[in-house]
């Protein structure tokens, strides 16, 4: 993927330096310490040099070099082309304006409006603030223990994740979730794997649209996505964590369920086609 010198989203929330020390030295009196300390509003710095401990200070990566390394303008710039092709479809679609999610990049653990996360959970979005939060090293884990390098598997990701975003500004999240109380777990998880499917398929869409502006993706980069939607389907995951595949456990859909919807989107790049998600499995 050719993506230096591309344009840049603003809406890149940096919480590497501060969330990483609490995680790593903090422990939970330091972190009501820090609660205590934002209450009465003390600056950020500050709350920071509270959270690490000497030893740790010494690891952080100093703010200059954090704001400028490649990895955070890499995921900036897919925003970017995330928010222009939204921002686009959006009206021509569904008649209304795109509101651009945030992407908070997170080290270890992360609080968001939906609780505290781990980075062992992966990517995440949080429809309650309409957020994304990634750890990079997520992408040494999507390498090495996936076996799925590449920037546009990297970029697939990010793309999966505001396909959620999209669901939620097109009220499906909320559906969704106001169902879940009436269903049982393995109906809540087919539930599921249907909303993970769309979020393919809305990843997919994305690709469809950049893939237009020339010399930005080409075939190797489509591969790469392909091999990163297979790599996370849930029956190879269970596989490789615990030796067998349980399918009424799946949350996420099968790897060849997720290569099929994205390509169906990239295939397609109609975002009215996401409602086909939850009629059929084959698109
Ligand atoms: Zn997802």
């Amino acid at each position: 993927m050719r993506w230096e010198g591309r344009r840049q989203s603003k809406n890149v929330e940096d919480r590497r330096a501060i969330a990483g020390p609490v995680m790593v030295g903090g422990g939970l009196f330091t972190i009501l310490i820090m609660i205590v300390m934002m209450f009465l509003g003390a600056p950020p710095e500050q709350l920071a040099k509270i959270a690490a401990p000497p030893a740790q200070q010494q690891q952080r990566i100093p703010p200059q070099q954090q704001a400028n390394d490649e990895m955070k303008q890499f995921v900036s710039v897919v925003l970017a082309d995330n928010e222009d092709v939204w921002g686009k479809l959006f009206p021509q679609h569904f008649q209304a304006r795109f509101q651009p999610p945030t992407l908070v990049l997170f080290t270890g653990r992360v609080q968001s409006a939906c609780g505290l996360a781990s980075a062992a959970a992966g990517p995440f979005y949080c429809p309650l603030d309409k957020k994304v939060y990634i750890d990079l090293a997520f992408y040494d884990e999507l390498k090495r223990r996936f076996g799925a390098p590449g920037d546009f598997a990297q970029a697939y990701v990010i793309a999966h994740e505001i396909g959620h975003h999209v669901q939620n500004l097109l009220g499906i999240s909320n559906k969704v979730q106001s169902m879940r109380p009436r269903l049982s777990e393995k109906d809540y998880n087919k539930l599921s794997v249907r909303m993970e499917l769309q979020a393919d398929f809305l990843a997919g869409v994305w690709a469809h649209h950049v893939a237009r502006y020339a010399g930005i993706v080409d075939e190797d980069d489509i591969r790469e996505a392909v091999n990163a939607a297979a790599a996370i389907g849930d029956d190879r995951i269970q596989k490789q964590s615990q030796g067998y595949v349980v399918p009424d456990a799946f949350t996420h859909g099968t790897s060849e369920q997720r290569v099929r919807w994205f390509l169906y989107g990239l295939k397609e790049g109609n975002p009215e086609l996401m409602e086909r998600a939850f009629e059929v499995d084959n698109p």
